[in-house]
């Protein structure tokens, strides 16, 4: 092949296996009897294995064997309250009995009980409970996540969330985007003083945060038992100021034009979105924000309003899909399931959803230069499925066929077992 340079030091080869590229040669990006090349951590070289260079084969340290089964880019959690303290469990009983969640938040449950908890646990102890959560996550293939700060609500307590989000990322093979969420919901300290809690976020917390390198992007709720559009603004011109980027949680319980105000700001994702306009979603088409669906919640509320899918596929806006793990309204630990969710719930196509959890949720994340889809140059993060299509992903209830879980080339999970880093000797 001409024009083709081949590393001298090819690491792994990867063949009798199809792949789900998930470029946006439809569909799935699929290649039928693919080989994968992996050198020095990214993907050397990806195609038709008929195709593939005989000097790659020859180079090769180690071959694996996919064993029919399909490789997709390893999946993106591009929306996660992972690190928390404490459960809701209770509130879920409450709310089977008959309250609603508005009216929980109202009465000082909802999430300021698992501020309480959160600003009770000291580091180790935040660490231990959301490392729980992130092990489920990883054995079901996720290669990067996102997680947002949300429940301290005061200075020590949501930077001690966004440091464990750090640690998470230094003791185990994924990727980690930090958010800082400080404008999640108001501190009872703060009581009938919105206006002073947001002055608080713009000129201490967020330059503190940014200053010490603790988080990307900058997210806040923007709702009628969040903040006002207005508030939220002054949230996203502190993240400018301070070089951050900004995402939003909008129009989840109601329609107050957020989303359009964050693609104003040229935010990397508006979230939830049940209640979007269809003015929304050209404001959001224009921008290349991408909308970032999350069933989970929808499911765990008993929601019935969709996001309207429908016009933001015609819109051409990316869609992605995510667990918002969190324990008040998507206590979800996979990623897998959501893909189930947005097919049967907000009827997502199976190709849709799985591209939500890869091209598009890089993309949410500001990463799709380097990861998200299987391409020559990417990071060599990606899973093989023990399964005979893809759409089997988004199909099976409950199931996991993850077999492999490669990240920056490494194998870092095989079987039921993810290995913590510093143990990823094969
Ligand atoms: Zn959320």
């Amino acid at each position: 092949m001409s024009g083709l340079t081949v590393p001298n030091a090819i690491d792994a080869l990867w063949v009798n296996v199809n792949l789900a590229t998930m470029t946006d040669a439809a569909p799935y990006g699929a290649v039928e009897d693919g080989a994968l090349v992996v050198a020095g951590g990214k993907i050397a070289w990806v195609g038709e294995r008929s195709a593939l260079p005989s000097e790659m084969e020859s180079r090769a340290a180690r071959v694996w064997d996919g064993e029919g089964g399909w490789i997709t880019p390893g999946l993106v959690d591009c929306h996660t309250h992972l690190v928390y303290a404490g459960t809701r469990a209770r509130e879920f009983e409450l709310r089977l009995q008959g309250a609603t969640y508005e009216e929980i938040a109202r009465q000082g449950g909802g999430i300021l009980s698992t501020v309480s908890a959160t600003r009770q646990a000291d580091e180790e102890e935040l660490l231990r409970q959301s490392t729980q959560r992130l092990l489920s996550l990883l054995d079901q293939g996720v290669t990067t996540l996102e997680i947002k700060s949300g429940y301290g609500l005061e200075r020590d307590t949501e930077l001690r969330m966004l440091r464990v989000a750090r640690r998470l990322a230094e003791a185990f093979p994924v990727t980690v985007c930090a958010t800082f969420l400080g404008a999640h919901a108001l501190p009872r300290e703060f009581e009938g003083r919105a206006d002073d809690y947001i002055a608080f976020l713009c000129n201490d917390l967020i330059p503190e945060v940014a200053a010490q390198g603790l988080a990307e992007a900058v997210d806040a709720f923007c709702d009628t038992i969040g903040f006002t559009p207005d508030q939220t603004e002054r949230v996203f011109q502190a993240a400018k100021r301070h070089g951050l980027r900004v995402k939003l949680h909008a129009e989840q319980l109601s329609d107050q034009g957020g989303a359009a105000l964050a693609a104003k700001y040229g935010a990397l994702s508006v979230d939830h979105l049940e209640h979007l306009s269809d003015a929304g979603v050209q404001v959001i088409a224009e921008s290349g924000t991408v909308a970032v669906l999350l069933p989970g919640a929808y499911y765990f509320l008993g929601e019935t309003k969709h996001p309207p899918v429908a016009s933001l596929r015609r819109a051409g806006v990316p869609m992605a899909v995510a667990t918002d793990c969190n324990p008040g309204t998507s206590p979800a630990v996979s990623l897998l399931l959501m893909l189930n969710m947005a097919c049967t719930l907000f009827r997502l196509t199976p190709e849709e959803a799985l591209a939500g959890v890869t091209r598009h949720g890089a993309r949410a994340l500001g990463l799709h230069d380097r990861i998200g889809t299987l391409e020559a140059g990417k990071d060599a993060d990606f899973v093989v499925w023990a399964i005979s299509e893809p759409a089997e992903l988004a199909y099976a209830l409950g199931a996991n066929p993850c077999r492999h879980v490669v990240r920056h080339g490494q194998v870092v999970r095989s079987g039921h077992k993810t290995r913590p880093m510093g143990d990823s000797k094969h």
